[in-house]
């Protein structure tokens, strides 16, 4: 088999499990994975659902934009996937997805806390991107510059959705799992902290597993 239809498969195996574990429904969102020649990418397009990918309509885009003939439309989103991969040789995988929680955390205005020892480990952070400036989804322009720091891997936009970067489809799909699954955690815990009156001045300090063993965690 070749490469492309190697990414193919991987993409369509991934687009799978995001639609089984309810992060992706109807036909939005968008992932998409490099080539190992790194010159074009394999892209799901516009209208069709994740639990609907096939080979045939999967998009091959170049980095430069030139799509190869496809009876589907490219997605909207094609842009920032493209930048990104222009701007970060780390990124060679991106799942882009309309998961409820994380998005409900953005449309409300808050970033999600990095509050579990996972997210605080191996994620560090992940930022909250506002709509464009016309107050439309967020494009390159607003995308690109967060990822442009080389320690984002995840991020979340506003009245959108989530984006998750990795060396490969794997990784991408599992920050696109931890970021819902750290929105989840986070709105249990503030919706209980605010049952009982507590407030972040009762929680322990915590830090990473290197910080305790060098002894200053919290500090
Ligand atoms: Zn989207």
């Amino acid at each position: 088999m070749t490469d492309l239809t190697d990414k193919k498969d991987a993409l369509i195996a991934t687009a799978k499990r995001c639609f089984d574990l309810r992060l992706q429904t109807n036909a939005g969102g968008n992932l998409s994975v490099l080539a190992d020649t790194g010159d074009r990418i394999v892209i799901k397009p516009s209208g069709v659902g994740f639990n609907e990918c096939t080979r045939d309509n999967l998009q091959i885009v170049h980095l430069d934009g030139t799509i190869e003939p496809s009876a589907f439309k490219p997605s909207k989103d094609l842009d920032f996937h493209l930048d990104l991969y222009r701007i970060r040789d780390d990124i060679r995988a991106i799942v882009h997805c309309h998961s409820p929680w994380a998005t409900g955390y953005a449309s409300a205005g808050l970033e999600i806390p990095c509050l579990t020892v996972q997210t605080i480990e191996k994620i560090g952070r992940m930022p909250l991107i506002p709509l464009s400036a016309e107050g439309g989804p967020q494009t390159e322009v607003d995308i690109s510059p967060v990822f442009r720091d080389p320690t984002i891997r995840a991020a979340v936009l506003a009245n959108h959705g989530t984006i998750g970067v990795g060396p490969n489809l794997q990784k991408a799909q599992y920050l696109a799992e931890i970021i819902e699954e750290t929105a989840h955690i986070a709105f249990v815990r503030d919706t209980l902290m605010a049952a009982h009156g507590k407030t972040m001045a009762d929680l322990p300090t915590y830090g990473t597993a290197a910080d305790a063993r060098a002894g200053t965690a919290g500090s």
